[in-house]
């Protein structure tokens, strides 16, 4: 009998996938935290959705979709099964009209917010630091510096596996706060459109400086991290609630909190997915304890079970 792994490796998608086995999932994320996937898919041509999936149904195969994985922690043992993603080299930005830019879901934000930037056209600014894709911007609502994905998305292209491609409108999508309703149907993000508005191409370049600077001057981009690593609690802001409580700096293992930003969580070397999950429920007791205030993972957890 054949299994869904050596059949996947031997049939013949026509270069519209790459398959690696055996991934450790610290190279596929920004927190660099994670044991191995069994298996890495690539999808460069997102027609290979349903020869793929009819492939991992074989043995009922979990698989696990990720971006650019810039918001993921995953567990320590690993992903049975596959994780898939859509390709970054093959995916670019279309101008629908004058206003209008359809970006593929695997291109990078910043990739995104520079091009807008090139043809004048002002909305995506506040996402030239968001070191995630354009697919995972939209699950998330990425947003920064008082902007949104929210604030500029017309529909997206989603795939779901038993329904196969469908434009939703933002209205569906139900964005909000770090949150869209794909977080409860699924669905793959096959690419999005914005509409933006007219712009000084220099003048927004000025802003995106701007905006990095600040990002620099205040965010531990030194170490690995997955960015904010709390979502912001009504009326509060997680760092301050952190620092607070004397959390800046709070150590378990190579788990920390910055003590440049009490908000994100930095990996100092070796930090292990369990030490980051003791880190969390550490911070979430004391602040509970402190303030009464519950904190919310902004971050997702792959491969255990913090839930949508
Ligand atoms: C240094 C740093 C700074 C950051 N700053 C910000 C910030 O300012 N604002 C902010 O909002 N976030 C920030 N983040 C977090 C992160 O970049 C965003 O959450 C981003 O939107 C995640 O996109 P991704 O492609 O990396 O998704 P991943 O982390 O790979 O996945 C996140 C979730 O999105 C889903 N997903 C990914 N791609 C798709 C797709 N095509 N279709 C459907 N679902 C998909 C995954 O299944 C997963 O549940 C920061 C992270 C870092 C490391």
């Amino acid at each position: 009998m054949f299994s869904w792994r050596s059949i996947l490796q031997k049939h013949d998608f026509e270069q519209k996938i790459d398959v690696a086995f055996d991934v450790p999932m610290k190279a596929l994320t920004t927190f660099k935290i994670g044991g191995a996937a069994d298996a890495v898919v690539t999808v460069h041509d997102p027609s290979a959705f349903d020869e793929l999936l009819r492939i991992l149904a074989i043995d009922n195969t979990p698989f696990y979709f990720i971006g650019g994985g810039s918001n993921l922690l995953v567990s320590d043992e690993g992903l049975r099964g596959a994780v898939v993603r859509l390709s970054s080299k093959t995916a670019g930005v279309t101008r629908l009209d004058e206003m209008t830019l359809q970006a593929d879901g695997g291109l990078p934000l910043p990739k995104l917010s520079r091009e807008a930037q090139q043809l004048g056209l002002a909305g995506l600014a506040f996402a030239c630091g968001i070191p995630g894709t354009v697919g995972g911007g939209v699950y998330m609502n990425a947003g920064a510096y008082g902007g949104e994905i929210k604030d500029v998305l017309k529909e997206a292209t989603v795939f779901w596996p038993d329904q196969g491609v469908k434009t939703m409108s933002a209205d569906e999508l139900a964005l909000s706060y770090r949150h869209s309703s794909l977080m409860k149907t699924g669905g793959i993000v096959l690419s999005a459109t914005f509409i933006l508005k007219p712009g000084d191409s220099d003048a927004i370049g000025a802003e995106m400086t701007d905006l990095l600077q600040r990002r620099r001057d205040k965010q531990p981009l030194e170490f690995p991290s997955a960015g904010s690593f709390f979502k912001r609690p009504e009326g509060y802001f997680a760092g301050k609630l952190i620092d607070d409580c004397g959390l800046r700096g709070y150590r378990v293992g190579d788990a920390q909190v910055s003590e440049k930003h009490a908000g994100f969580v930095i990996n100092r070397g070796e930090a292990t997915c369990e030490q980051v999950k003791q880190l969390e429920q550490d911070v979430r007791t004391r602040v509970y304890e402190t303030f009464g205030v519950t904190m919310q993972p902004e971050v997702r957890l792959l491969g255990d079970h913090w839930l949508p």
